[in-house]
């Protein structure tokens, strides 16, 4: 039988068309349909929500409302959401976006954010800007997570984001490993303003937030610079030691 060449892409037309009708599964299992945002009813249900944390850095606390740290080091960040705890699978979430470029699940962790946010009625910034990554670091992994994330959150809840106004300039340690002070002397001159963000409430995004010195030094830097509020969105925020 001959194949009419004109009909090839009627078809792959027709089947984009069920595709897009028929309903995906589930991100993490791959085996039940899709529940809401990304995930099937079950795996939903096994994500570790981060509901009692302290009210400054979102450290998973078992009671109180700021932790020891933000107690006796005042950060330079306003606020931190973040509405789950890096745990399994939020890890293997993390994980398989940043390492093996599953970008589906920046999907998820916006629209996490975003229902978070939403139900607290947190205050819209006049901007997002998403942690930024070193030149040499983008092109080795080929994207910055956080700028995906804040896209997507950005769009959803109407907010500009505005990734251009700050740069990072050197790689820094992984802070998890080092100290207070440690951390700190890791990361000055590691950020350089370019737009000053003069009166300006600013939100960053980010996928995770481990120690929160990154988050703080950002905060330092952008109102050293002139900006009014900077607080943070992540996706995750980790236990205090891991
Ligand atoms: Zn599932
Ligand atoms: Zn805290």
């Amino acid at each position: 039988m001959n194949t009419l060449p004109g009909k090839k892409p009627e078809q792959s037309a027709l089947i984009r068309a069920i595709t897009r009708l028929m309903p995906s599964n589930c991100l993490l299992c791959d085996d039940q349909v899709e529940w809401q945002h990304g995930l099937c009813k079950e795996c939903w249900g096994t994500l570790p929500r981060n509901t009692t944390s302290c009210r400054v850095c979102a450290l998973p606390l078992t009671g109180g409302r700021l932790c020891g740290a933000c107690q006796t080091h005042p950060s330079a960040l306003d606020k931190v959401v973040a509405p789950m705890i890096y745990r399994q699978p939020v890890d293997r979430i993390v994980c398989e976006l940043k390492y093996r470029e599953r970008l589906s699940w920046a999907r998820t962790a916006a629209e996490l954010i975003v229902e978070i946010i939403r139900q607290r009625d947190e205050a819209m910034p006049d901007f997002l800007v998403p942690v930024p990554m070193t030149l040499r670091a983008v092109r080795r992994r080929g994207f910055n997570q956080s700028a995906y994330i804040a896209r997507l959150v950005g769009r959803r809840l109407r907010i500009k984001t505005r990734g251009g106004i700050i740069v990072k300039h050197r790689e820094t340690e992984r802070q998890s490993n080092l100290s207070y002070r440690e951390r700190q002397s890791n990361l000055r001159g590691a950020f350089e303003v370019l737009k000053r963000p003069v009166g300006q409430s600013i939100v960053l995004i980010d996928d995770v937030v481990t120690t929160g010195s990154t988050a703080n030094e950002l905060a330092r830097v952008l109102k050293k610079a002139g900006a009014a509020e900077v607080s943070a969105w992540a996706f995750a925020r980790t236990p205090d030691k891991i």
